[in-house]
Order: structure tokens, then C-alpha cells, then sequence
């Protein structure tokens, strides 16, 4: 066979057998992929994993020791039942296994093994049914080290001593202490592909591969890494814990490079695009505009349209990061934005996350604009569920260029959408796009680029902003339009005061006699449905599940249902406190039209009560709105809570939240809901969601799967490496901005960027 690198398909290297069950489990094609599966701990051959804390249900690698196996036939049915009891030193575990009394000749008392399996509780007792597991050599099990009085002390009676064969059969003290020494990694397995295969699979393939070094002898010295193969030999068969160490800090350096060069790399090209200059008109469309608002711009609306107005005059294109709490006045500074652009002939897009927002977006752009306005610059609505006809006008608008303001969702991405001029584009509340989209977008226009301007409400601490948004430029507005009586939010406790959720409707009751209105917003739809979108950071699967045997995982009752936008319809219709009150439900089950219905309805003050799901959370203005009530708060994520109690103290009425959670106090579910209701801070809620997330709900789908991910880099941890990484970056493409002196690196990064491309394809 030719030589083997780490682009060789895994099917010739391992067997066609195993390569397809690697692809099956993790989606490995290559045997650089395979390589790239990092263990998730290393444990020692002296060294038993606890059992005590052993999470029931979920599948566990373990290294303990056989204490004693014993077969024994059925009560009620034919065959044998070999119950295998293996301890840590301290607790007990029992493997079972029905008809196989052989495995007691492997099973021997005081051998020492990898077990895996399935944990389960049964009497009390737990055990793994049916586990896979490999038994270290017999003569390994001897520990030459007597180094485990709990056991010698004969904590278990009926157990034979550990130390049954003499040291002296290991006739090398130094190499038994190696042996001793030689941490074992324990693989993210599968119940189909263990931890052992992998390891195993794992010796084949470094046997045979040839690593190309990417990075410069010099860089490997200053930073004191390893080379690519040796760290990678090292973090699968490290001889001693220090040696996988470092072996794991070399390559999280790696990542972390990796992915400040990508990001520059992508600004350095972009900085070589050209872009249609829209510089602003002397009383032009945007003076006419500014002339007409009702208010002054704040001093950050004022700033940032200066810096935004400044970039969309050059011939660079803008890639810029709008960050500012809810209700800052972002769109507002978008929209300005958008007219300079127009009174250069030039179109905007602005894209939106979901219908409901986009349709909004229209009606106060509209409304913003004034009836003059308005008939100059045609805004036209794009989306998905909109009648075939109404959507041909629009696109044929948007194609004529006679549209200049094209606001849609993702439907403006898909569709053959065409503009005659696309100037610039405004993605709305970024969180709830990927990474992936904004390149979708920008792939879009490839001709002339535009300019883009990105806005998000959800605070982004620096260490993030510096991985996924590093190709980015950033603006914050901190101020608040004057007059904002601000909100409120109380955790409303229903295990410890049942009685409080009546007294919430009570007081929607109370903010509706005062002419106000109310959201109410639920996790489903429907009993047993739930939105397309989970929510993010909120509760995990395996919180949604209650498991059996943990009723109260996820710090809930079992049994009780999400609460939901029917049920509530039904539990407010028999309300007595709410008899009269206008009530409409908005999900994103409803056909669009109906749900522009609705919110119109809403905004314009005919509807009291707006039982909703998550489709009110970003973006949505109205600021008569006074109280948001949101149930079962706890199966929210914290950035989705504070989003969402921002749709209420919009205007001069103050604002009022109530999150109505049943998680039991002190779980990580209520201690979410606690963080929310005790601060208003963004960012600070920014930092308590990013360690309650996963890295790759921050850094999006793309950079979670396949050759690209990040697996050891941390966003929040590893700030520190992030920044010093980025400068190393930095220089390297100063010195050599086609990294023509690494080839190799090079081509690595264009085929992380390619495969990123791929992904994005497909998904489009
Ligand atoms: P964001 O998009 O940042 O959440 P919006 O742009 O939707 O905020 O603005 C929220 C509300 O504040 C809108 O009703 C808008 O008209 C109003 N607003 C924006 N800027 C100002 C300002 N400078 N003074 C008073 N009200 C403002
Ligand atoms: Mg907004």
C-alpha cells in the first residue's frame, strides 16, 4: 500500500469491517479523523475507577477487579445466570450473564479488566447486564506495587487477597513501574464501538501512519510543542501522564492557531474584495429621514451610525459586530444604514431568524420610514411561507432593483433570490444563526461584495467575539433610549408555593385593567410537542426524558407534561380572574399568514394575552407590553430567558417578568432561572450561559463536526491561549501572508475551509 497519511481512508488501513463501523458511530472517513478522537481520561492498571458515583442509565467504561463470579441455573427459565461481582476497593458492582458459564474461566477472582456497559439498578444494586469488558494479561493483574490497603485489609470477606502471585514474578522492578505507570485511555465509546477497539484501532493505524509536520521548527521550539506525530502517538499510547499532557497542550495549541489563521485568513481576504463605495448624500434620503425622527439618537446611535457610515463609504467591504442589549435601538441604527446605502441606488437584505420577526421588521420599518419614504424605497417582505403570488411580486421587485429595503429569513438565502444592487446586508440577532449562514450570505454576492453588518443582542464576552466573530470588526452600544423604566423578574417557585402560578394570572389580570398587555410563553405547542428549534442551553435530552429510575432528573416531577400553548389556552379560558380577556396563541406551528394576523392584532392593542412559544423571542416590539410570563421557565436557556423577558418595559411602562419554574431548588435547572431573575447584566448572563452551553452550540454546527472541530480548545477556559494565538497568527501572516514557507499548514487550513464550504452546501 502507498504510504500511509492522515487523509488515507481508514477502510484499507484498518479493514473495511471496522472503518464502517467508525464511520457508522462517529463519522470517520479518514484516518486523520480517527486520530483526531482524543480520550476523553486516561485511568492506570493500579488504578480502579470509583463506582460509587456511577450515573445510572447512561454507558460507563470502568477499570475495576473481579471479586468473586458464581452461575447458578433459572428459577423460572432454562439456562444460566453467571453473576460476576467487581469492585473499586470500595463499592461493588454486579455484571450479569445469562447462559454463558464459560465466562467464569476468564472471570477469575482478582483479574483486573475494562468494563463497559449500561448502568442499571436493580435491588438496590448496581449492575451492568450483559457488559463487554477486557481482562488485563493474568500476569498483569499481579500489581507488584502493594499499594491498595483496602483491600489487603480484607475489607471483603470471601475475597482472595490481591496480592496472590508474588512481585518476584515480574522479575524487572523498572519495568513493572512502567507498567504501573502507563496511563490506559478511556475512549467517548459507543455500546457499539468500545473504548478498547478504539485503542486497538488506534495502535494499527500510528503503526503505519506518516504525520507531515505543518508548523516551522522554530515556532515548535518557542512554544515549546510537539511535533504533529509524536503528539498524536503520544495522546492515544502515552508512556506517563506527562507525556499525554503535553502531547494534549501541543495540539489544543494547534486548534487554536488553526482557527485564529483561518479566521485572518478569511479577513485578509476580504480586505483584498472590492465593494461599491455608498458614501452619504448631501441632504439625501438619510438627512431627510434624520429630520423626521421624533427623537434624538442616543450618543452609541450616534457613534456607531458615524463609524458605520464612515465604512460604507470606502471601497472596502464592512464586516462589522452591532452588539447592544435589547431595545437599544439597533434596527434603528441598521435602518440609517440602509438609507445611505439607498441614496447610492444600492439595496439592503436584512435577514431575520423567524417569520414573525421579519414580518415585524417590516411593519415598524414601514411605520420608521413614513408614507413618503415608504413609496421610495418599496421595502418588500421574502419568506418561506408567503403566498406564491405575493413572494413572485416580491422577488421581481428585489430583481428590478425597484425594491431597496428586502427584509426576509432564510428564505432569502435559498431562494433564487436575485437583487440588482446588493449593497449591504443586515443579519439580525446573530445567536440564531450559524457561522455557516453568514458565509452562506456572503457566498451570495459574490460578484461585487457587500457589506455586512451583523447585530446581536446577546453580549458576547471577548473570547468568543475572538473565535467566532474574529473575522469581524465590533460596535457596542451600551446606552438605553432615555425613559425606560427598566423590568423586573421574580422566580415563581411552584414546588415550594403551589399557589403562586394562580396569583401570576392574578396579576396579568391586574396589568390587563390598567390597559396593558401580557405574554405568556411556554416550551411546547402541543402536549408531547415541543418547537423545531430546541431551546438552546436550555435543558438537555437527558433532562427532557426523565429517566426511569430518576424521576426528578431534571428537577422536575415525572409524569407532569411541558406546559404548553394549548393546555395554557385552555387553563387561562377557565380563569376566573381572566374572564373577558382577549387571548391568542402564536407558535411557529401557524400558517404565516395567520401568525402576521395575530401579531398584528397584538401590536395593535386588540389582544390582551399572547400565549406563545419562542417565536416571541427575538426582536419583538411592543411596548405596551408589560408582563411576560413564562412557564416551566426552567427548560429555557439563560440568554433565552433574558431575551425573552426583553420583550416587555420596551416602552414607558415598566416591565415585569415571571418565570414560573417547578425545578427542584438547588438543581442546576432552578439555579438558571435564579441567575436570570437576580440580574439584568447581559454579559454576565452571557458568561453563566457559555459554561452551561457546549462549545459547539457557540462556535455553530460547522465547527463542531468533522475534521474542523475544535475538540480540546475551550472558548471560555482557554482565553488566554485564544488571544496569545491570535497574535502568533497574526505575525506569521504578516511575515508571510500566502504562507508560502508552510506549505503543508496551508493546505491543511484550505481543506478545513473547504470542508466547512461543503457543510454549508449541503445545508443550503
Ligand atoms: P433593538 O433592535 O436594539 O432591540 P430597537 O431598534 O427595536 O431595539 O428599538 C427599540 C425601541 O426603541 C423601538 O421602539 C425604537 O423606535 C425605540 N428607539 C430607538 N432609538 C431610540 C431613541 N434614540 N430614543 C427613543 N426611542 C428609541
Ligand atoms: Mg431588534
Amino acid at each position: 500500500m502507498d504510504e500511509v497519511s492522515l487523509d488515507t481512508p481508514l477502510g484499507p488501513v484498518v479493514g473495511a469491517k471496522t472503518a464502517a463501523a467508525f464511520e457508522k458511530a462517529f463519522g470517520y472517513r479518514a484516518v486523520g479523523d480517527l486520530l483526531g478522537h482524543y480520550p476523553r481520561r486516561y485511568t492506570h492498571h493500579g488504578e480502579l475507577t470509583s463506582i460509587k458515583y456511577l450515573p445510572v442509565g447512561e454507558h460507563v467504561t470502568i477499570v475495576a477487579q473481579v471479586v468473586h463470579a458464581q452461575s447458578r441455573s433459572m428459577k423460572n427459565r432454562r439456562g444460566s445466570l453467571l453473576e460476576v461481582i467487581i469492585t473499586d476497593g470500595v463499592g461493588r458492582l454486579s455484571l450479569t450473564f445469562f447462559s454463558q458459564p464459560w465466562r467464569m474461566n476468564d472471570l477469575k477472582p482478582g483479574r483486573r479488566g475494562i468494563f463497559a456497559g449500561k448502568v442499571t439498578e436493580f435491588r438496590n444494586t448496581l449492575q451492568l447486564a450483559h457488559p463487554d469488558y477486557e481482562l488485563f494479561p493474568e500476569d498483569e493483574a499481579v500489581t507488584p506495587l502493594s499499594d491498595e490497603p483496602e483491600i489487603r485489609t480484607g475489607h471483603y470477606s470471601g475475597a482472595p487477597p490481591l496480592m496472590a502471585k508474588s512481585a518476584a514474578l515480574i522479575p524487572d522492578l523498572a519495568a513493572a513501574q512502567a507498567w504501573v505507570d502507563q496511563p490506559l485511555p478511556i475512549y467517548p465509546a459507543t455500546a457499539q464501538v468500545n473504548s478498547w477497539t478504539i485503542q486497538k484501532t488506534m495502535a494499527l493505524v500510528l503503526k503505519q501512519v506518516r504525520v507531515t509536520e505543518t508548523l516551522s521548527e522554530s515556532l515548535l521550539s518557542d512554544e515549546q510543542l510537539l511535533p504533529l506525530g509524536v503528539s498524536l502517538r503520544l495522546i492515544h499510547q502515552p508512556g506517563s501522564d506527562k507525556e499525554w499532557q503535553h502531547a494534549r497542550e501541543s495540539l489544543r495549541f494547534r486548534e487554536a492557531l488553526h482557527l485564529q489563521l483561518s479566521l485572518l485568513r478569511e479577513r485578509q481576504r476580504r480586505s483584498h474584495e472590492v465593494a461599491i463605495a455608498r458614501p452619504r448624500v448631501a441632504s439625501g434620503l438619510l438627512d431627510r429621514f434624520d429630520a423626521a425622527l421624533p427623537f434624538p439618537l442616543t450618543g452609541d446611535q450616534e457613534s456607531v451610525g458615524a463609524e458605520l457610515s464612515a465604512e460604507l463609504s470606502a471601497i472596502s467591504p464592512m464586516h462589522r459586530l452591532l452588539q447592544g442589549e435589547v431595545g437599544s435601538g439597533k434596527t434603528l441604527v441598521a435602518l440609517r444604514a440602509m438609507l445611505q446605502v439607498a441614496e447610492n441606488g444600492g439595496q439592503s437584505a436584512l435577514l431575520a431568524p423567524t417569520e414573525v420577526l421579519a414580518s415585524q421588521h417590516l411593519r415598524s420599518i414601514q411605520e420608521s420610514l413614513g408614507p413618503e419614504l415608504t413609496e421610495q424605497l418599496q421595502p418588500v417582505l421574502i419568506t418561506g411561507q408567503m403566498p406564491a403570488k405575493e413572494r413572485r411580486r416580491a422577488l421581481l421587485a428585489t430583481a428590478a432593483g425597484a425594491a431597496q429595503i428586502v427584509i426576509g429569513t432564510h428564505a432569502l438565502l435559498t431562494e433564487t433570490t436575485t437583487f440588482s444592487d446588493l449593497g449591504l446586508i443586515v443579519v439580525d440577532e446573530q445567536h440564531r444563526f450559524g457561522v455557516e449562514q453568514r458565509e452562506a450570505l456572503r457566498q451570495k454576492a459574490e460578484q461585487t461584495p457587500p457589506h455586512v453588518l451583523v447585530m446581536t443582542a446577546t453580549p458576547i464576552p471577548r473570547t468568543v467575539a475572538l473565535t467566532t466573530f474574529g473575522d469581524l470588526e465590533v460596535s457596542v452600544i451600551q446606552e438605553l433610549p432615555p425613559g425606560r423604566l427598566g423590568i423586573t423578574t421574580h422566580a415563581v417557585p411552584t414546588r415550594e408555593h403551589p399557589q403562586w402560578e394562580k396569583r401570576a394570572w392574578v396579576r396579568a389580570a391586574e396589568e390587563i385593567a390598567l390597559g396593558r398587555q401580557v405574554y405568556v410563553v411556554c416550551p411546547a405547542i402541543a402536549p408531547g410537542t415541543t418547537e423545531a428549534t430546541p431551546p438552546a442551553g436550555g435543558a438537555s435530552p437527558q433532562e427532557a426524558s426523565s429517566a426511569p429510575g430518576h424521576p426528578e432528573a431534571a428537577g422536575r416531577p415525572a409524569l407532569k407534561p411541558l406546559a404548553n400553548v394549548e393546555d395554557t389556552l385552555g387553563e387561562l379560558a377557565q380563569e376566573p380572574s381572566l374572564v373577558g380577556a382577549r387571548i391568542e396563541a402564536l407558535t411557529g406551528a401557524m400558517p404565516a399568514a395567520e401568525k402576521d394576523r395575530v401579531m398584528t392584532e397584538f401590536a395593535a392593542g386588540r389582544v390582551d394575552i399572547l400565549v406563545a412559544t419562542t417565536v416571541i423571542e427575538v426582536g419583538v416590539n411592543v411596548p405596551n407590553a408589560a408582563l411576560m410570563i413564562v412557564r416551566d421557565a426552567e427548560r429555557f436557556g439563560v440568554s433565552q430567558l433574558h431575551q425573552l423577558r426583553g420583550r416587555v418595559g420596551r416602552g414607558s411602562v415598566p416591565g415585569l417578568c415571571l418565570l414560573i419554574t417547578s425545578a427542584a431548588p438547588g438543581s442546576t435547572a432552578r439555579t438558571r432561572v435564579d441567575q436570570v431573575a437576580a440580574t439584568t447584566d447581559g454579559f454576565k448572563l452571557a458568561e453563566i450561559d457559555l459554561e452551561l452551553r457546549k462549545e459547539g452550540d457557540i462556535l455553530g454546527e460547522a465547527q463542531s463536526g468533522g475534521r474542523s472541530s475544535l475538540r480540546l480548545l475551550r472558548v471560555l477556559e482557554d482565553g488566554e491561549l485564544i488571544a496569545h494565538t491570535r497574535g502568533i497568527a497574526a505575525g506569521l501572516l504578516e511575515a508571510d501572508p500566502e504562507l508560502a514557507g508552510l506549505p503543508v499548514l496551508r493546505d491543511v487550513l484550505n481543506r478545513e475551509r473547504d470542508h466547512l464550504r461543503v457543510q454549508n452546501l449541503a445545508k443550503s
